[in-house]
């Protein structure tokens, strides 16, 4: 039973978008990228627990980097350490997928290993000029496999 359960999970993949699976951006742990990692904030990273978190700047809908928490081992809570110190200083290739993208291709995706977590984009057409994207949400490897195992 556990074995149909994967099956037509797996199956469902082909079906479900990444917008109906991703964690909203509204409930997605972020940080400001002109923030400083001062002992409040490296408490507050601690107590969300979290491995990746999104850095955005201006607005929450517009990512620019990514903090692992690993990262952080090794920091001074009183060096007061920027933000944007670490996401030069690591500079991870982020992942930006359509948000229509079918958990298929997302599971490919990851399989291919640069990333595990991916920023959902929705485009905004306004008239007839280049479309602009916004991040709604956030994607992890979790997410999909959840959707693979998932029982009725
Ligand atoms: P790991 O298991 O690799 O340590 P994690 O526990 O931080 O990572 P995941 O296991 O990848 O996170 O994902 C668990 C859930 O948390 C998923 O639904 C994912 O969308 C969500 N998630 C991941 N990172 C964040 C974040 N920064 N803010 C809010 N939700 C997040
Ligand atoms: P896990 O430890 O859970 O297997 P991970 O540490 O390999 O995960 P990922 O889940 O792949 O981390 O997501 C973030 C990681 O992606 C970074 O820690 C880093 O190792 C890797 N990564 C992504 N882009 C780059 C890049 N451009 N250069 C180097 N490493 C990168």
């Amino acid at each position: 039973n556990d074995e149909i359960n994967i099956i037509s999970g797996t199956l469902s993949l082909k079906r479900k978008r990444v917008m109906d699976i991703m964690t909203p951006l509204d409930d997605t742990f972020m940080l400001p990228y002109d923030a400083i990692l001062d002992f409040d904030t490296l408490a507050e990273i601690t107590r969300e627990g979290y491995t990746r978190i999104p850095v955005f700047e201006q607005t929450r809908s517009n990512v620019v980097g990514l903090l692992n928490i690993k990262d952080l081992a090794l920091l001074d809570p009183d060096d007061c350490t920027a933000v944007k110190t670490l996401c030069r200083y690591y500079s991870y290739e982020l992942c930006f997928v359509f948000e229509d993208t079918t958990l298929d291709v997302m599971l490919e995706e990851f399989k291919k290993g640069r990333s595990h977590m991916a920023f959902v984009q929705h485009v905004i057409q306004k008239g007839d000029g280049d479309p602009e994207y916004e991040t709604i949400g956030v994607a992890t490897l979790e997410d999909i496999i959840e959707e693979m195992i998932q029982s009725e």
